[in-house]
């Protein structure tokens, strides 16, 4: 079977007076509307791993991630799609929630494994299918050097040019991805990360082992809320005035927090009049159902 999808992801303007005022235009690329289970950046991490995984005839993906992760369901929904087996280890004691239920609908298989275990996941691949041909290893959140090149391609896609580019970060695989497609198409466009963890200036050198060529590129490290799927009334605030304003749902795990991160700097002044700013909608928007008791 050909492991591909047509992508729909259009690029849209969106419209706030903070943008008139500060004379910048924003746009969203809508990575979101890809796919509804295999979500934004997670297809395109995913899918030179699954030809990989073809190519070399494994038909079991196995993978990682805690129990509300986007990554688990777009393996799960890529895997049927695809006709793959696939397998999720999932971080924590079992637990029951509506992002593992959609993994289980579409046949993944969980194992839960204590925190400790979690960290060594090349141990805990050997432990379960060290012994089974067809297994393939795929790392949490899709992070390699496959899935940089899959995210690459978002470059291919556009037809006008940005004087910046955000997005929000979290295991830094899209980040490397988009800065090595702007090295390809030779672009002068800045791009932005928004990690979404504190102390988030780690993510420095997890996102230069995926470049294919030395680049710049800035880090807004301040906009985490807290840490990693922490969220306070202010940004929920913000998102839900954003959904409302605009017809497109952001959630507070990751893209809540980028688009956040975008508005207050051009709040700030932080762009030139007449900057054209492109912000990367990387999907995931189920990850609002483990934080509904926040809105
Ligand atoms: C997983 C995810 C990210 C993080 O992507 P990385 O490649 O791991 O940095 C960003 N946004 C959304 C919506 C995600 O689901």
């Amino acid at each position: 079977m050909d492991i591909d999808l047509e992508i729909f992801s259009p690029v849209q303007p969106i419209s706030n007076p903070l943008f008139d005022a500060h004379g910048v235009k924003v746009f969203l690329k809508r990575d979101d509307l890809i796919h509804p289970m295999i979500s934004g950046n997670k297809w395109r991490k995913l899918k030179y791993l699954l030809k990989t995984a073809q190519s070399q005839g494994k038909n079991h993906l196995v993978t990682f991630g805690g129990a509300y992760s986007n990554h688990l369901l777009a393996t799960a929904a890529a895997a049927a799609r695809f006709g793959f087996k696939a397998t999720g280890i999932v971080r924590g004691e079992e637990v029951n929630n509506d992002t593992l239920f959609l993994c289980k609908l579409h046949g993944m298989q969980l194992i839960f494994t204590d925190r400790d275990s979690y960290r060594d996941k090349a141990a805990l691949f050997n432990q379960y299918f060290g012994d089974d041909n067809d297994a393939f290893f795929i790392d949490e959140g899709g992070a390699s050097p496959e899935g940089a090149l899959g995210c690459s391609e978002l470059l291919d896609e556009l037809t006008e040019t940005y004087d910046h580019i955000f997005c929000a970060c979290g295991t830094g695989t899209t980040a490397a991805g988009i800065i090595n497609g702007l090295s390809k198409h030779q672009l002068k466009t800045r791009f932005n990360a928004v990690p979404v963890f504190k102390n988030g200036s780690f993510i420095r050198d997890e996102i230069n082992r995926f470049l294919t060529t030395p680049a710049d590129y800035h880090l807004h490290t301040d906009y985490h809320f807290g840490g990693y799927g922490k969220a306070d009334a202010e940004l929920v605030r913000f998102i839900k005035e954003f959904v409302a304003a605009s017809g497109v749902v952001i959630e507070p795990v990751y893209t809540g927090k980028m688009m956040y991160a975008l508005y207050d700097l051009i709040g700030k002044g932080h762009f030139e009049p007449g900057s054209r700013i492109l912000a990367i909608h990387s999907g995931g928007i189920w990850g609002l159902l483990g934080m509904k008791d926040k809105f």
